[in-house]
């Protein structure tokens, strides 16, 4: 029988109903039972999802309050001894403590999953870490599945995976090390699993998709011999990248399956059906669990008959990776035209498209006849629709020269011209762009969208907030002020709703970490700007001052990062159809005198492909587009970018490429450590790292940020070196916004007399702040 299955199934529920009920926790307005109610209540649901929809086996272990990662260090009392917690004991109270931190605690470290948008605690391990078991939590939803007449399939993330992306706080010790600890604590799971009759396991080892070192490799067939023993099947669940480089060490152990990813990586189909093992299943990843367009059900039966014909039962269908990624029910998307809807999927309805096609394989496609009809009409829209194909877009874009992604001329040459009227000070202050997002204007702006207000007095009330925030960095006395973007909710959002080709769901919502959710705009056609953007604003901003009025976009890469994109073509045209749209906007700031423009471009880094044999194609296409973007504009205009929390120091070239004039970048949080790669490098342009930390609302001190400034002189040269905070300072209060940013001028004046008599800075020692871990409440979307 074919077996279909999804890897897992977004647990936040289609109406957020985890967040909300954990918040309220949180808040103390919810007790343990009736978050657990809601947990269950969304469990059940989604279980009944997967059966109606005809699977024949439910995943349970995929939920998770905070994180599945967090989860797995739960069930094997894999714990921060810093936190003096009991795993067998541990409370939900003490488990949101783990992923928020508490008042003796700092939250434990959280961070980026593979190339997703989705974030998972880090485990934090040692030598002395034991494994000796925890919280069981797993087993009791195998029994709360079972009673609801489930056929089980448990997931876990693999005990290879775990170590990888954990991190170690001893010394001189290796991760790996871990293995002889770690993998008897799996055993006793499986065996668990194996007495109450589980027949399959899914075991995720994503890291198979990286390009792994010759240790991390040779780990793999020890530690599976030993759980291969454990008396379950083991499905390895491999995702978001092809594996066809580990194909020998995969075909060697002794698992029971294994599932590819087809999505991302649908070459390696072929290429591993010639050597498949006789004895092993083959789940075949083939629904995107990472998007929401419908799948092309014929095309994708295809590909599957071609390895039928070659596996026959052993072969399985499933989504690419876990549903988690794709947003939970498009059938609430009650504001979408039938079309557009026609087009996509979200996890509940690619539940159904993997069922259909198992239905096809067993029954052949006669059997679903009218779902393979509806996906061919659909697939045929998406290929003719004039919504989503636009010839001036085309033509432009095959009509782009090498002329259109350079600057007229190179740095030193505009640097010179740049100078000559802007007239800045040594050490020019600025910042990131927007200042705090007050009750009052996300209150504007919501009854300006419930149409309330009226669209004069949004502005108006927008206006003032821009005259306000200017009036205040006038009298701080910054060089290049910004209009605060108070009239944006999101970076993204406030674009995609302005540009054509993008949509927008009401419920489109993906789980970023914890409790936070975000709902990515939907690029589902040729991108272009049909009206200025942002001109009148920034426009109206340089009326209200002499200073030159910074104008504030956000760039190709971070739009494109931070949406749904389309899969009808390559990535990087559509980062090039945002480029050029971005283009006309940066020539029509300057032509509004707005001559001093930053794109922001946040996301650069984290487009990184997973395999760094795939880096340098990437960081081609993207540079191109960030230089598309920026090159319209004279010598005299200067163009800035800005990227938060980055490491920079592998593709430094690549950010050097780019080409701005100005980089202002995260530096504070790793005490100039980063800036050191910029120093080795000589880096060309001009750079402002950041003095202050902007996640927290504390004032940093006048010598702090002294000292900060005194070591970027150490690797910048002055003339080339911008002082500004760390990012946007959206999520701030104006008390701590001002008292911080008056603390940096101050900073900056000592710094600048220091410099012009010739005397060495004199810091204060040892006055570093330690930063907390990112708490993702910043302006950062990342
Ligand atoms: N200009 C944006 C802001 O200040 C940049 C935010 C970001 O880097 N994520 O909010
Ligand atoms: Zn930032």
């Amino acid at each position: 029988m074919t077996i279909a299955h999804a890897l897992g199934f977004p647990r936040i529920g289609a109406q957020r109903e985890l967040k909300f009920a954990v918040e309220a926790f949180w808040r103390g307005e919810a007790s343990e039972a009736e978050l657990s109610a809601v947990g269950s209540t969304l469990r059940r649901r989604h279980w009944a999802w997967q059966k109606e929809a005809g699977l024949d086996v439910v995943a349970v272990g995929d939920f998770a309050w905070y994180d599945q990662m967090l989860n797995t260090a739960a069930l094997l009392g894999a714990l921060p001894g810093r936190f003096g917690f009991d795993a067998k004991a541990l409370s939900l109270k003490q488990y949101f403590e783990l992923g928020r931190g508490n008042a003796g605690q700092p939250a434990m470290e959280m961070t980026k999953w593979f190339d997703t948008n989705y974030h998972y605690i880090v485990p934090e391990l040692d030598a002395a870490t034991a494994f000796d078991g925890g919280v069981d939590w797993l087993f009791y939803e195998i029994d709360e599945a079972r009673s609801q007449g489930h056929a089980v399939k448990p997931v876990l993330v693999g005990p290879l995976t775990f170590l990888y992306l954990s991190k170690t706080k001893s010394a001189g010790f290796d991760k790996l090390d871990l293995v002889n600890k770690i993998v008897p604590a799996y055993r006793r799971i499986l065996e668990k699993l194996a007495a109450r009759g589980i027949e399959w396991v899914q075991i995720d080892e994503p890291i198979l998709a990286l390009e792994l070192s010759a240790d991390w490799q040779a780990a793999f067939a020890p530690v599976y011999r030993e759980l291969g023993a454990a008396g379950v099947k083991l499905l390895l669940a491999t995702y978001f990248d092809s594996v066809v480089e580990h194909s020998a060490l995969i075909n060697a152990l002794p698992v029971a399956g294994v599932h590819i990813d087809l999505v991302r990586a649908p070459a390696q189909l072929d290429a591993l059906l010639p050597g498949w093992p006789a004895d092993k299943i083959l789940s075949a990843g083939v629904i995107d669990g990472r998007n929401i367009w419908a799948a092309d059900l014929s095309a994708k039966l295809g590909q599957l008959e071609a390895a039928k014909a070659r596996l026959g039962d052993k072969l399985w269908v499933a989504s690419s990776c876990s549903l988690l990624h794709s947003p939970v029910d498009l059938d609430s998307e009650d504001q979408l035209d039938a079309e557009l809807k026609s087009w996509l999927a979200f996890a509940k309805q690619k539940l159904g498209e993997i069922a259909v096609l198992k239905r096809a394989l067993e029954s052949g496609r006669d059997a679903v006849a009218a779902e393979l009809a509806a996906s061919d009409a659909a697939a045929r829209s998406r290929a003719t629709s004039r919504r989503i194909h636009n010839a001036a877009v085309g033509t432009r874009l095959a009509g782009l020269s090498d002329a259109d992604s350079a600057r007229s001329n190179a740095y030193e040459q505009r640097a010179a011209a740049q100078r000559a009227w802007l007239k800045l000070p040594l050490l020019p202050t600025t910042t990131i762009g927007s200042f705090p997002q007050t009750k009052d204007i996300r209150a504007a702006r919501a009854a300006f969208k419930r149409g309330e207000l009226a669209e004069a007095n949004y502005v108006a009330a927008m206006q003032a907030e821009i005259r306000l925030a200017v009036e205040k960095q006038e009298a701080l006395g910054l060089d290049v002020p910004v209009h605060g973007e108070a009239e944006r909710n999101d970076m993204v959002e406030y674009f995609g709703e302005q540009l054509a080709g993008f949509a927008f769901t009401r419920f489109g919502w993906v789980q970023s970490y914890g409790s936070r959710c975000v709902k990515p705009p939907v690029i589902f056609g040729d991108v272009s700007r049909p009206t200025p953007m942002t001109v009148e604003w920034s426009r109206y901003a340089q009326s209200l001052t002499a200073k030159p009025m910074k104008g504030m976009l956000t760039g190709p890469v971070t739009i494109l990062q931070w949406s749904f994109v389309r899969d009808d073509q390559p990535r990087r045209d559509t980062a090039l159809q945002i480029a050029l749209a971005i283009r006309d906007e940066v020539v029509d700031l300057e032509a509004a005198g707005i001559k001093v423009i930053q794109i922001d471009e946040p996301a650069f880094r984290e487009g990184l492909p997973l395999k760094r044999s795939d880096w340098d194609a990437y960081l081609e296409w993207a540079g191109r587009a960030f230089r598309v973007s920026a090159s319209g504009v004279v010598d005299s205009t200067q163009i800035h970018t800005h990227m938060c929390y980055s490491e920079f120091n592998d593709i430094l070239p690549a950010i050097a490429a780019m080409d701005a004039d100005v980089i202002t970048i995260e530096t504070s949080r790793s005490d100039m450590e980063l800036l050191e790669a910029f120093g080795e490098f000589a880096y060309p342009n001009e750079i402002g790292p950041g003095v202050y930390d902007i996640h927290s609302p504390r004032v940093p001190p006048v010598d702090e940020m002294l000292r900060l400034i005194a070591k970027a002189l150490d690797v910048v040269p002055a003339e080339r070196l911008w002082i500004n905070p760390d990012c946007g300072l959206k999520t701030r209060g104006w008390p701590e916004t001002e008292a911080a940013l008056a603390n940096m001028l101050a900073a900056t004046r000592e710094a600048r007399a220091a410099i012009a008599e010739g005397r060495k800075l004199v810091v204060a020692a040892g006055s570093a702040y330690k930063a907390h871990a990112h708490s993702g409440d910043c302006g950062c979307n990342g």
